[in-house]
């Protein structure tokens, strides 16, 4: 056999076309819908996205500067749980989000809390009820409550105590006057009620911190309860706007979530925490649910930075998980998540544009009105 039917220079020009065309199908494949590339946050920053669900305590100039470069905002929430050093009282976790807030000036907006567990004392409801009406002359645009209600909290006589306590009612009327909002962080994900598994997302945070863990405490109430005390307390408060913290604890299946949003038109979820199980559940499914819910569903991480975190590290890992989430939820292309692989949901812009923004604008009323 001849070695070639082409002469040396038609060769060199062959092996020169076959390299062009082979870039030219490099960038095409770089290449996502929109002209993005992978990590590019442009299309997130064009619409001013809106993280509703963070937990910023640490007051540095890096996050200043990544909020001013990405346009972001975020809601900022404190949270009570005498279980944890920081968290014990509203303090110093509030005087950290002003700070954090007058330093972006209002890019960080502060949702405050209120410490549930004196519920049974005198005068419980008009203390509480001063503190957050000073809290929202001071800023505040929404209020958090939290899973000890139903999860840790006892009344004197031995009751396990209920979002939908009378005892509350006051200050929930409190926050619908003055047209705040409440973040309602209640119950769990299912896996907290069930037997270990490595590859439920909540496995390491359960292992970590065991004192969550209701599997481990088969005498606190079910889910089931919880959440339907959560359903009355959002049913008796129709004026009340609540925004159900990580999915509403309805993570695993968006029908649960679609089945309240009929229900209750003061009823919104966040996503913190829990993109994941949106990745878990089929693709289709999830991207309908988004499309017709597109008024009741805002993005929000759950990131947490503490006042001893290094900055320059947590704002590699907030960047990344913006990366992440938009790359999944606005184009096709796959995203890794605990060894598979999930294809993103390339939702239509007006939907990104309300879940990424508008939506936070509606559900927490003066959340944007800063700058
Ligand atoms: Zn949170």
């Amino acid at each position: 056999m001849k070695s070639s039917k082409w002469t040396k220079p038609q060769a060199i020009l062959a092996a020169v076309m076959l390299l062009a065309a082979g870039l030219i199908l490099v960038r095409l494949d770089a290449a996502q819908p929109g002209g993005q590339t992978p990590g590019d946050l442009s299309g997130f920053s064009a619409l001013a996205p809106i993280d509703a669900h963070v937990h910023l305590y640490k007051d540095d100039p890096a996050f200043d500067a990544l909020m001013q470069r990405l346009k972001l905002r975020v809601l900022d929430i404190c949270v009570i749980d005498d279980r944890d050093p920081y968290g014990k009282g509203i303090e110093p976790q509030r005087t950290d989000v002003l700070k954090v807030a007058h330093r972006t000036r209002g890019r960080a907006a502060l949702c405050t809390t209120f410490s549930p567990y004196e519920f049974e004392q005198a005068g419980f409801a008009q203390r509480t009820i001063r503190q957050l009406d000073s809290d929202f002359a001071q800023g505040a645009v929404a209020v958090k409550i939290y899973k000890v209600m139903g999860m840790e909290m006892k009344s004197k006589a031995g009751k396990y105590v209920m979002p939908d306590d009378p005892a509350f009612e006051p200050i929930y009327k409190d926050i619908a006057a003055h047209r705040r909002t409440v973040v309602a962080h209640l119950a769990e994900p299912d896996s907290c009620w069930q037997a270990p598994n490595p590859a439920s997302p909540d496995y390491e945070y359960y292992q970590q911190n065991p004192q969550e863990y209701a599997y481990a405490h088969p005498e606190w109430p079910s889910k089931a309860a919880i959440l339907a005390a959560r359903d009355h307390l959002v049913a008796e408060n129709p004026k009340l706007r609540v925004v159900g913290a990580h999915l509403g604890s309805m993570e695993a299946d968006v029908n649960q979530i679609a089945a309240r949003l009929e229900r209750y038109p003061n009823f919104a979820v966040d996503t913190a925490a829990r993109v994941p199980y949106f990745m878990l559940q089929p693709r289709d499914k999830v991207r309908a649910f988004l499309i017709k819910y597109q008024d009741r569903v805002l993005y929000a991480t759950d990131l947490v930075t503490m006042p001893k975190d290094d900055a320059e590290k947590a704002v590699a890992e907030w960047s990344s998980t913006y990366e992440r989430d938009w790359k999944f939820f606005s184009t096709n292309q796959t995203v890794d998540y605990k060894g598979h692989s999930y294809q993103g949901l390339a939702l239509p812009e007006p939907v990104l544009r309300k879940i990424f923004h508008e939506n936070a604008v509606h559900w927490f009323p003066g959340i944007a009105a800063k700058q």
